[in-house]
């Protein structure tokens, strides 16, 4: 049978490598400086590099079901750890060494994950999975399960996430200081568009007619008294 996950490795160190040699020799010089630190769900469809046109050196990506922040653990700060904390390791990681300027939360239509919540999963056959799905448990709407409850749900998920990422000490430090921008994204598979978080219209709006990137919920602006909260 042929390996062709093997083809492809070989296909890329002869063919597609020599193109981009150059651009990756520099990192591996001046080491990676990203100034992105992207946080999206495990999704297949979901293709960072495509939807903002970037490149090697230019993502700090961490994925995970659901493009889900756990809490930041107190403990973890008295050197208590109280578990593995593979996404809050890498936010700690992109603020503090890193120094990025733009964290993205980046969830999808049609998200296996957020639909789970409604569906249930069984914790006897996947209790990490059953467990990990709680982050986005305040995110579900109390209806049935449609479409439009799933894109609602979807969206919420996202901002439950960009409220937490505002719960880690360095996180809320850079962005009072005005170093880090927080971007919460919906991406629509099947339009191939973003919709990004606007604190000022509560809601999310297709980059086509937005006017940023997304505010995100929490950045400083003058005279800006609404709650994240109410508005949303
Ligand atoms: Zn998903």
């Amino acid at each position: 049978m042929p390996d062709e996950l093997l083809a492809r490795l070989r296909r890329f160190h002869d063919h597609t490598f020599p193109g981009v040699q150059d651009r990756f020799q520099d990192l591996v010089r001046d080491g990676q400086h990203p100034t992105i630190l992207f946080i999206g769900c495990s999704d297949s469809r979901l293709v960072p590099y495509l939807l903002t046109g970037t490149g090697p050196g230019e993502l700090f990506i961490v994925r995970n079901v659901g493009a889900f922040v756990p809490p930041y653990d107190i403990g973890a700060s008295r050197g208590q750890l109280a578990g593995f904390h593979g996404t809050t390791a890498a936010i700690e990681y992109a603020i503090l060494n890193l120094k990025v300027a733009h964290i993205i939360v980046c969830g999808h239509s049609h998200c296996g994950g957020v639909r789970a919540l409604y569906e249930g999963v069984d914790p006897d056959t996947a209790p990490n999975l059953a467990a990990w799905l709680d982050l986005g448990r305040e995110a579900v709407l109390p209806v049935q399960l449609t479409d439009e409850a799933l894109r609602r749900t979807e969206q919420r998920a996202v901002v439950l996430q960009l409220e937490r990422l505002m719960d880690y000490p360095m996180v809320r430090r850079q962005v009072d200081a005005g170093q880090l921008a927080l971007h919460g994204w919906h991406y629509v598979i099947e339009d191939g568009e973003v919709h990004v978080f606007d604190v000022h219209q509560g809601a999310f709006v297709p980059a086509s007619s937005s006017e940023h990137s997304g505010t995100g919920p929490f950045l400083p602006f003058a005279g800006d008294d609404i709650s994240p909260v109410d508005a949303w």
